[in-house]
């Protein structure tokens, strides 16, 4: 079987896709690099490196691999490749190295900025298969494993060491530690046990030209010379492809507590953020924040009963301990307080693991509800916590109300760490939307001193508005590490830098 791009291209449009016209129709100044076009020599390369079940070429498995999460970015790549080991995947980038052919390295492929999928033919390159646990250290609480390890899973078997990933995040069943590593992901619980900037201690990279860099160090303190592993961390598959990763992961806690709120006012969640703050001390793990019509989508698109009656605003506090006594003392004293100050309404607490999920869930699927019959358009900002917060929320309301194609503008966010999720959706995909929103939203980012992304990264829908949260000399520099790193530009071209 012979094939050229020109080909699959026009097959993939024929058969295709209200997503990938949508792609093309959005970014017509977009043009495909000056890239290698995949060979039949190429694939068989590719087969006799990983086998020939493990190279996808036919469309029907190939195109779910094409196709974002959000169903926004669609390429037309003709290939899946999934290596097991890094041996394979050394092999196959010295293959895409020698004949200058892109690839796309592909997690869970749970991204939201674009940076999991193809915009022309790149190779996926899929982790899916280098999915081992290598090690669980129950006494130095660290874990190595492979890249392509869903979440969920991981926690999973940690938990038989009474550990547990120091992140957790509403993609969890789906997204994997490499995508998660890459993305620099933030979630739920970032405020007690830190970013991947801190938690990560190991990595294993291919690179590029297919050499294989090994930074798989399991130590808490390692000062020898350049932390090299911190430029993977957060880089979206555009410096080197993460194939295995030592963890920090903290012990799991014996008592849980969490306790869902209504507020009235914006204002009362940051006095009741603060609150939580002084009384919980150091048992606080998560501080979350939904808006009422966050909780209208949840509840009506997934049929859920309301957890209270309606509150303007809702909060998500959850204490991390190990005395349950003491720890339920402390979220007593706290709601005592709240609700004595007045600026706490009503609240559940649970204790119980099934009442926890339970209570989780209304924020965890805030995202998934969203998508359900309905194109999102998302932007995931940090800003200074303070009263002009979810202003921006306010801004759109009124900028976008007489679009009569927008169905609902929403705000949740990670609340204790300064990370806004704006939301807006409509029925169809809509340009005039999308020009109403951007750069608006990023220009008042700016102006507040913000940044354009707390946790997602930059992807491919960003690249253009890095300038609105990065200096040019510091993008001149990350295009200085880009070239000398991946000097013919192979590695998931089009996403982070222009
Ligand atoms: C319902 C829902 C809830 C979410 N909640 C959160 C949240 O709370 N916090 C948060 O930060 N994000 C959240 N996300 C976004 C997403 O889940 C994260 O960005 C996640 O880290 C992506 O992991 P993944 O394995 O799916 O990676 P993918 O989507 O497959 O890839 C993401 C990026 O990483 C690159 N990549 C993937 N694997 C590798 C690898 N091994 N080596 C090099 N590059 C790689 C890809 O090329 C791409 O640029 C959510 C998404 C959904 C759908």
């Amino acid at each position: 079987m012979q094939f050229t791009m020109s080909v699959n291209c026009k097959l993939i449009r024929r058969t295709l896709s209200y997503a990938s016209s949508l792609t093309k129709n959005r970014y017509p100044k977009l043009k495909r690099g000056p890239y290698g076009s995949v060979t039949d020599k190429n694939i068989n390369e590719f087969e006799k490196i990983v086998g020939k079940q493990r190279v996808l070429t036919n469309f029907e498995d190939v195109q779910p691999y094409n196709e974002d999460f959000l169903k926004l970015v669609c390429g037309c790549s003709r290939v899946v490749v999934k290596p097991k080991t890094v041996e394979e995947l050394s092999a196959i980038m010295k293959v895409c190295d020698r004949d200058r052919l892109a690839v796309c390295p592909q997690g869970g492929n749970t991204g939201l900025v674009g940076g999991s999928t193809p915009l022309f033919d790149e190779i996926i390159i899929s982790m899916s298969l280098m999915n081992q646990i290598l090690n669980i250290d129950s006494l130095a609480e660290t874990l190595s494993c492979e890249a392509g390890c869903v979440v969920e899973k991981v926690n999973l078997a940690l938990e038989e060491h009474s550990l547990m990933l120091p992140h957790d995040l509403g993609s969890k069943g789906s997204c994997q530690i490499g995508g998660n590593i890459s993305t620099c992901a933030g979630g739920l619980r970032l405020l007690r046990y830190g970013s991947f900037q801190k938690n990560v201690l190991g990595l294993e990279v291919v690179m590029a030209n297919g050499s294989i860099l090994n930074c798989m160090n399991a130590l808490k303190k390692d000062n020898t010379g350049y932390h090299l592993r911190q430029l993977f961390i957060g880089s979206e598959g555009t410096l080197g492809i993460v194939t295995k990763a030592v963890i920090q992961c903290p012990v799991k806690p014996k008592s849980v507590n969490l306790s869902l709120l209504g507020l009235d006012s914006f204002s009362d969640t940051l006095k009741t953020m603060k609150l939580a703050k002084e009384y919980l001390s150091e048992i606080i793990s998560s501080c979350e924040m939904m808006d009422l019509e966050s909780m209208n989508v949840v509840t009506n698109k997934l049929g859920l009963k309301p957890p209270l009656d309606p509150y303007n605003f809702y909060m998500l506090i959850e204490s991390h301990g190990s005395n349950e006594k003491h720890d339920s003392e402390k979220m007593s004293a706290f709601l005592d307080e709240a609700m004595k100050q007045n600026i706490v309404k009503d609240g559940i607490t649970a204790s119980e693991p099934s009442r926890i999920a339970n209570l989780w869930q209304y924020r965890e699927k805030a995202g998934i509800a969203l998508v359900k019959d309905a194109i999102l358009y998302q932007y995931d900002i940090s800003l200074p916590v303070n009263e002009n917060f979810y202003e921006i929320i306010n801004e759109l309301r009124e900028r976008l109300k007489t679009m009569n194609n927008v169905c609902d503008i929403t705000g949740f966010a990670h609340l204790g760490d300064g990370n806004l999720h704006v939301n807006v959706t409509s029925k169809e995909y809509d340009q005039a939307i999308i020009d109403s929103l951007e750069p608006f939203v990023f220009e008042r980012v700016a102006i507040r001193k913000g940044s354009i992304s707390a946790e997602h990264g930059i992807g491919f829908k960003k690249t253009e508005f890095l300038k609105y949260s990065k200096t040019m000399e510091a993008i001149a520099t990350m295009k200085m590490i880009k070239e000398k790193l991946d000097p013919k530009g192979i590695l998931n071209p089009y996403k982070v830098l222009m």
